[in-house]
């Protein structure tokens, strides 16, 4: 079979490789439009209990991802002067341009035909030559976009405005903070994902983002840093929580978090994959997980069932359920950040409890619990195709 994969992302990669794992006599051919080392964002937090079926399908991959991780065991809440420790957690980060390095180098060896700094032949074309393509091109996706009345795709904007920064401030849990303004509360995520480094993402509702006079920048591509001035004035309100460490971009702009569903998952020999397909608010940090489940189900559908848009039929039953979970678990913790500044004014433990709950609703027992016999499936597969 040859497969055509649009985008080198973790989703991308990822099934690559997969595919590759189980079928080795299959060609499969990665586009990815920027260069090999060149990507956007910072660290990606995993939480711990959700990577078994991961681990499960490439044992060396994982030992060599798990090896990099920043491990952390609490959520900590910066507000109104006081910081509440929770403990009894479990994440994880890495860094993403690390993750990408890893399942770049997994691909080659198992000889993956990798195409960076190039962008994927027309998709049409891409069609008729090969057996399948997967659109793991991302959020803004334009192969989604070319067939969206046969997708149903829907996209909807949060109100909110985000920025995705790093800094070389070492934090050592999962931290939220509120710094309330004169114009109301501007909130920031943070987590470790290297010695050193962490992630850092600044959100802020559409109203105070005005009132404050935060601008959006023009777009420079050659500016590998972003949006100067605006990530300046981030780190003058958050100076305090940032205690003199810098705080950077990556081609960082502001931007708003953009839900995507789609009615239909594949079209034809066309399949959705990763945030093509769905996209969950970073706010439970889940997207790159979900990608990565993704290419695990659709390569192993493929493996498992004789023709493609089999394959394709139980890929999309399998995954379509978990995801539409998360999806709403995300609109809930998107809506409650939204909202923020019904909660600011509370005493500090009750700010707390609502965050770590997202108002009663959002609790840990939503998150997926690892399920041992699906795990155990899929490393027999992967074993017996070893
Ligand atoms: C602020 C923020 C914070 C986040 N934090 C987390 C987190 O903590 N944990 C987490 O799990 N997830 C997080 N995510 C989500 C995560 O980044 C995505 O869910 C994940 O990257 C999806 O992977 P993907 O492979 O589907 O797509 P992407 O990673 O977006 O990859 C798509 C690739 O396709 C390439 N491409 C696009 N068009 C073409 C073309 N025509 N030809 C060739 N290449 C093309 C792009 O250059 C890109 O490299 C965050 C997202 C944001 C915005």
């Amino acid at each position: 079979m040859r497969i055509a994969v649009i985008g080198a992302g973790p989703g991308g990669l990822y099934t690559a490789c997969l595919v590759k794992r189980l079928r080795p006599h299959d060609v499969v051919e990665v586009w990815e439009a920027n260069a090999a080392r060149d990507t956007f964002g910072f660290g990606v937090v995993f939480s711990d209990g959700a990577l078994g079926g991961i681990e499960a399908a490439d044992p060396a991959l994982f030992e060599a991802v798990t090896a990099e991780f920043a491990r952390w065991t609490r959520i900590d809440v910066h507000y109104r002067d006081r910081t509440q420790r929770n403990e009894g957690y479990g994440f994880a980060a890495v860094s993403r341009h690390t993750l990408l390095r890893l399942l770049q180098e997994r691909c080659a060896g198992l000889g993956v035909r990798l195409h960076f700094g190039t962008r994927a032949p027309e998709v049409a074309r891409l069609r008729a030559s090969h057996d399948l393509v997967v659109a793991a091109d991302g959020v803004g996706s334009r192969t989604r976009a070319r067939y969206a009345a046969a997708f149903g795709t829907e996209r909807q904007e949060a109100g909110s405005r985000y920025m995705w920064l790093g800094t070389d401030r070492p934090f050592d849990a999962l931290t939220f903070a509120v710094v309330e303004t004169q114009h109301g509360p501007v909130q920031a995520h943070a987590y470790p994902y290297a010695p050193g480094r962490s992630t850092f993402i600044v959100e802020v509702g559409d109203a105070v983002w005005r009132a404050a006079g935060f601008r959006s920048a023009e777009r420079r591509p050659a500016d590998p840093v972003g949006d100067r001035d605006g990530i300046d004035e981030v780190a003058r309100y958050f100076s305090g929580l940032l205690d003199g460490h810098a705080l950077w971009g990556n081609r960082s702009y502001w931007g708003r978090f953009t839900a995507v569903r789609n009615r239909n998952w594949s079209h034809g020999n066309l399949v959705l994959l990763g945030d093509s397909a769905h996209t969950t608010h970073f706010s439970i940090g889940s997207g790159t997980k979900l990608a990565m489940e993704d290419g695990l189900a659709l390569a192993t559908a493929l493996h498992e069932h004789r023709t493609v848009p089999e394959a394709l039929a139980a890929y999309e039953a399998e995954r379509r359920p978990a995801v539409e979970r998360m999806q709403r678990t995300a609109l809930t913790s998107l809506e409650w950040f939204e909202n923020i500044d019904r909660c600011v004014g509370l005493p500090p433990d009750a700010f707390n409890a609502h965050l770590l709950t997202r108002s009663g609703r959002l609790t840990r027992d939503d998150l997926p619990a690892v399920d041992a016999e699906h795990v155990g499936r899929i490393r027999r597969r992967f074993a017996d195709a070893a």
